[in-house]
């Protein structure tokens, strides 16, 4: 018993730290995330949801795939790729806490296709949400700066970025969409005013959040992934019709954080060496026709 402790114990070793070993046998999901807690830098908090979500935890782990969302098609695709082993940024189940005990009630068959194709393959999932946010920097927003190619021109506190030199909002949503890659980016404002100051805040910060940011006099452009339309959206409108200098960039919540979770991977390989590891992407859902109500 002992024995077959030490084995395992030094096999996860050598694939920590890439040493030659014989016959060593994969880590399992459990001693992943053990890993990732040891080197995140942020104290683990008990009260988070950045726990397992589906699939056995003692599972040896053939690959890692790092991705934004565990919707059906990425697990499909990291399946395919032989990565059994899932973190996502956001839930695989339809909540924030991935209460399932409804679709269980409900016995729906969207949600129990998926958790069968998780069984199926014997495959993991983990959701990397808040230590993720939390380590410094700000692992999401390492990634979101990046792709912006905004780095130099973001203040944390605050999370504001100001532009060289004024652009429209229209130059600016596009410049958005292209480097983020969303499929659909919504914009709530005058497309000819000239803009320099942004507050930056990806994924669902809250209206409370938004409004604070807009509240401040410099700031002309918030970029939010999602809020509720009735929300910010409509405090937006309300200030524009108000003859205010103010928009919204609403990218979406996949497009405007995804690339957090690339940075993710690349992070996971500084001290992963022996799984294969890599990114998987999620692709936004929505699609809009050619618009003839486009002005
Ligand atoms: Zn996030």
């Amino acid at each position: 018993m002992l024995f077959a402790m030490l084995l395992k114990m030094s096999s996860w070793i050598c694939l920590v730290f890439a040493a030659p070993c014989l016959a060593a046998t994969p880590p399992t999901a459990r001693q992943v995330i053990e890993e990732i807690k040891a080197h995140v830098g942020v104290p683990w908090s008990d009260d988070t949801v950045d726990t397992f979500k589906a699939g056995d935890p003692d599972t040896p782990v053939t690959g890692i795939a790092t991705t934004m969302m565990a919707t059906f098609d990425v697990l499909r695709r990291a399946q395919a790729e032989g990565k059994n082993l899932v973190i996502t940024h956001e839930p695989t189940f339809y909540s924030h806490l991935d209460k399932t005990d409804v679709f269980e009630q409900e016995n729906d068959p969207v949600w129990a296709e998926k958790l069968k194709f998780i069984r199926d393959h014997k495959m993991v999932v983990w959701r990397f949400h808040d230590h993720w946010h939390r380590r410094r920097p700000d692992g999401i927003m390492e990634g979101v700066l990046r792709a912006l190619e905004w780095q130099k021109l973001y203040t944390p506190d605050g999370q504001i970025v100001k532009l060289p030199e004024p652009m429209t909002l229209e130059a600016l949503a596009s410049q958005v969409q292209t480097r983020l890659g969303a499929k659909v980016l919504r914009v709530v404002g005058d497309r000819f005013m000239k803009v320099t100051v942004i507050a930056l805040q990806p994924g669902a910060a809250g209206t409370d959040r938004h409004r604070r940011a807009l509240q401040r006099p410099e700031v002309e452009v918030l970029l939010v992934g999602e809020v509720p339309e009735w929300e910010t959206i409509e405090y937006v409108a309300d200030a524009a019709a108000q003859g205010r200098h103010k928009a919204l960039l609403l990218v979406g919540h996949i497009p405007s954080e995804q690339p957090g979770m690339e940075t993710c991977a690349e992070w996971l390989k500084t001290f992963i060496k022996d799984v294969p590891l890599g990114f998987v992407a999620t692709v936004e859902p929505f699609w809009t026709p050619a618009s003839k109500n486009a002005r």
